[in-house]
């Protein structure tokens, strides 16, 4: 298989830089209004640090991976620094580029991939795994002091389907590939995987395992660590090959364990998933909601029901007054009360036929429909917000998210301690807008858009909010993070989650498996 040609990010915003924008008339009204604007270009002009890596050490990788894919110039080392969170695009904002790789290097199999790792073993340099690039919790942010160097491994030539098998609808893929090209490469095979976060048009495989993510269709489709049957990994002690059959009970599932192991116990080289057969129909539609808690009392219903759509959210009072969930009409006419988004896919009849159940209870307990139109401009504009946040930055506006997890009976709670804690961290005027953004029999993730008007020093502004909402999202015994993961940004709260004797057990492996802790040094581990 060719490789696949690949936009490349702009580094210091998001997605293709063909498509980045100005601000549309009304949201730039409604920013005017409520902030005011005040520009603040991105510095383009920027230094990145000389390479520290000894020459000489580069020189040897060259010869096993080819000297065109050992890198050092400054545009592909730009290009490969941190990931896509507010601070990260700060920082290259600001013209800081501390935590430039000194090299990028390439592999292009496992074999390369094991003899980039024994490279760094011998020499101790430090390696980080890049996917898509799309990390949002500074998990592309390794430590480098104590390495004679830092490179950043590279994916982008691991882009093959490796193997269908229709009977058991699996497949097996390289971890290089974006989710449009893997979605490409499935649908010629009549087949689908439906992991669609918003980051899809970036994201990897291997970044979807590594992070455990979880996409817009998860209520049909399932997380990605649910897609995943098998993994194949090359770590500093060898290979690591997983899932001889899709359940077993030969002792502690070790997939799970590699799921979310954020390259610090090995490099992800396969995934096996379990795929589904392209659906005939999708259909997405909106509905009306009196108030947020009643309709996530409806989602709560149809998940214990078994009745969950293919995709189901709901935006609160805030978010859907500004149309969040429509990001071609921010600031526009709003439906009041709260939006939900519900779609369905498979074919005709099996769409029909859930449809009219969950149509059933919803009409039953107060929803009001809202026909298709909303739902396909929702569909439309899925992948587009991204784009709004630089638009934002650019004038000044500091703009966020983060999510959580927590039981139904805990939901109330977390939602009213995550917003106390950003207003109050960032003072009146901020605003602090959620959604439900998948749905559980047990419990649910909310996910928060935060907005406030830049200040000088807007990162520490920032950090020192998402401090506070870390807090009291451990607080109320809620998740640290559903599925952005830890990084190095949620590390500090991780034992708060996991116990002392939890990060304990994680240490141990990475000891067992990374001895001389060359993959991604400082990532999750505390
Ligand atoms: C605008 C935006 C929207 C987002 N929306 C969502 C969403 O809807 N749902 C969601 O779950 N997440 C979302 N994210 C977060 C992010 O996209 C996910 O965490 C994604 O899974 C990361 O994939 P990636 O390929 O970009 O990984 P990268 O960012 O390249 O890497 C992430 C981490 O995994 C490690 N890693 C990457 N590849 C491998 C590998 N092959 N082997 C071992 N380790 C590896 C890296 O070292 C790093 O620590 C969003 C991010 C942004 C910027």
């Amino acid at each position: 298989m060719t490789m696949v040609e690949q936009t490349e990010m702009h580094p210091s915003r998001w997605g293709d830089p063909a498509r980045a924008t100005a601000l549309p008339d009304t949201a730039r009204g409604l920013i005017e209004m409520v902030f005011g604007l005040d520009e603040r270009p991105a510095l383009e002009d920027v230094k990145v640090p000389a390479s520290a890596i000894d020459p000489a050490l580069l020189a040897e990788l060259a010869g096993t991976l080819g000297a065109e894919h050992v890198l050092t110039d400054d545009a592909t080392r730009r290009l490969r620094t941190r990931g896509k969170s507010t601070p990260d695009l700060l920082r290259q904002r600001s013209g800081d580029l501390s935590d430039a790789p000194d090299a990028v290097v390439r592999p292009a199999s496992h074999d390369d991939v094991a003899a980039v790792l024994d490279w760094a073993v011998q020499h101790h340099v430090a390696v980080v795994p890049f996917g898509g690039g799309t990390s949002v919790t500074g998990g592309l942010a390794a430590r480098r002091d104590g390495f004679a160097g830092l490179v950043s491994l590279d994916l982008i030539r691991m882009k093959r389907l490796l193997e269908v098998d229709h009977t058991s609808m699996t497949a097996t893929l390289e971890p290089g590939l974006r989710g449009p090209e893997a979605e490409a490469l499935l649908e010629a095979e009549g087949l689908t995987l439906g992991h669609y976060p918003q980051s899809f048009e970036y994201a990897t495989i291997g970044g979807f395992a590594a992070t455990r993510s979880s996409g817009q269709s998860s209520a049909g489709y399932g997380r990605f660590d649910a897609l995943v049957v098998g993994l194949r990994l090359a770590t500093p002690r060898g290979e690591v090959s997983l899932g001889s059959a899709p359940a077993n009970a030969a002792g502690p599932d070790l997939r799970q364990l590699f799921l979310g192991s954020e390259g610090a116990f090995g490099v992800i080289t396969a995934v096996t998933v379990r795929v589904r057969r392209l659906p005939a129909q999708k259909l997405y539609e909106g509905w009306r909601w009196p108030s947020f808690v009643e309709g996530a009392a409806a989602m709560r219903t149809l998940a214990q029901a078994g009745l969950l759509p293919t995709v189901i959210r709901l935006s609160d009072e805030s978010e859907t007054a500004i149309n969040l969930a429509r990001p071609d009409e921010i600031g526009g006419q709003s439906t009041g009360g709260c939006m939900m988004i519900t779609g369905y896919e498979g074919e005709p009849d099996a769409v029909a036929a859930k449809r009219a159940a969950v149509t059933s209870v919803l009409e039953g307990i107060g929803g009001q429909s809202l026909g298709e139109e909303p739902g396909a401009s929702w569909a439309k504009g899925r992948f587009d917000a991204p784009y709004l946040r630089d638009s934002l930055l650019d004038v000044g506006v500091l703009v966020e998210t983060l999510e959580t997890a927590t039981f139904w009976s805990d939901m109330d709670a977390l939602y009213d301690g995550v917003k106390t804690a950003l207003t109050e961290s960032l003072g009146e005027g901020t605003m602090v807008l959620c959604h439900i953004s998948h749905v559980y029999e047990t419990g649910c993730s909310l996910y928060f858009t935060v907005a406030q008007k830049a200040a000088e020093d807007s990162l520490a502004q920032w950090l020192a909010a998402k401090a506070a909402a870390c807090d009291a999202i451990t607080e109320v015994g809620a998740t640290i993070t559903h599925h952005h993961a830890v990084g190095t940004d949620h590390k500090p709260w991780l034992s708060a989650e996991i116990g002392d004797l939890g990060v304990s057990v994680l240490r141990a492996v990475k000891a067992d498996l990374d001895p001389t802790g060359v993959l991604n040094p400082g990532v999750l581990i505390p």
